[in-house]
């Protein structure tokens, strides 16, 4: 079975700068699956359409056209379905930020349906896992490092145990023990719940060492897609990101984005 199926995808955004109407399109004829316990990694540079894409594939955002099938359910009819069992991950994530880590995440799980007790038991599993000193668990969030931040979002998509996690930039600005924290992690949950998981990224080594098949996303469009080997024989490349640059003709500087 196939955990996400995306076909012909496009997202066009309307503005008018200036009086002149524009128009943006962020994704065009975007087709990828992913099966069931796989890891998928979209790369691809500031502005490419990763996280329109994450936002259409987790219901918050409808395309202009194309099929999507989460966990065999279609959107948007099977909108409720699909939230009831995706996690979503993104640096955007909204927080109550005067609230301890512990406050927000019995919070999220008052939303689930979850009982208290067995949303604390599983978030600070989780949290001490993503190496969460547990003496900060009630310090407000707000005064933490965007890396501690970012697991507390992790914990909180994986309050619900979702077979299948959308991770939009997981490691982007973290250090690099938090970011080898989360990986670490990210493995983990693949191993030992056989839980789906497609993530974006600008990180080579990251999409290296976490995903089964990459995806090369340019400009709102799919360009190549495979193993990091096939995608190398396919360039003609010594590693990914030469690939990436002779398939794509463009750099993946690290940037910054919270989008
Ligand atoms: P990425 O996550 O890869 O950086 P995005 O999906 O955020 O890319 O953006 C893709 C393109 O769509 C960008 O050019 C961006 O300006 C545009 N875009 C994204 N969201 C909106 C929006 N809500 N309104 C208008 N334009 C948008
Ligand atoms: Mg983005």
């Amino acid at each position: 079975m196939w955990a996400i199926e995306v076909e012909n995808l496009s997202k066009v955004f309307r503005k008018t700068t200036f009086g002149r109407r524009q128009e943006e399109w962020a994704l065009k004829g975007v087709s990828f699956r992913v099966a069931e316990g796989e890891t998928y990694a979209l790369l691809g540079p500031n502005g490419s359409g990763k996280s329109t894409l994450i936002r259409i594939l987790s219901t918050l955002l409808v395309p202009d056209a194309g099929r999507v099938r989460i966990l065999g359910y279609p959107l948007p009819e099977g909108e409720r379905r699909v939230r009831e069992r995706i996690g979503r991950v993104s640096v955007d994530a909204a927080f109550y930020k005067k609230l301890s880590p512990r406050e927000n995440l019995l919070f999220a799980a008052q939303l689930y349906g979850i009982s208290p007790k067995e949303a604390e038991r599983r978030a600070m599993a989780i949290l001490e896992r993503l190496g969460l000193e547990t003496r900060r668990f009630d310090d407000p969030l707000e005064e933490m490092s965007r890396g501690m931040q970012q697991k507390v979002a992790i914990a909180r998509a994986l309050l619900i145990r979702p077979p299948l996690l959308l991770l939009d930039e997981p490691t982007t600005g973290l250090d690099p023990r938090s970011r080898r924290d989360v990986q670490g992690f990210l493995e983990e949950l693949r191993r030992e719940e056989g839980t789906t998981l497609l993530l974006t990224t600008h990180d080579m080594a990251e999409a290296e060492r976490l995903a089964h098949r990459v995806g090369f996303l340019v400009r709102g469009r799919l360009v190549a897609e495979g193993t990091v080997e096939e995608l190398k024989a396919m360039a003609g490349a010594g590693n990914l990101e030469e690939a990436f640059l002779r398939m794509t003709g463009e750099g993946l500087e690290e940037g910054t984005d919270a989008s």
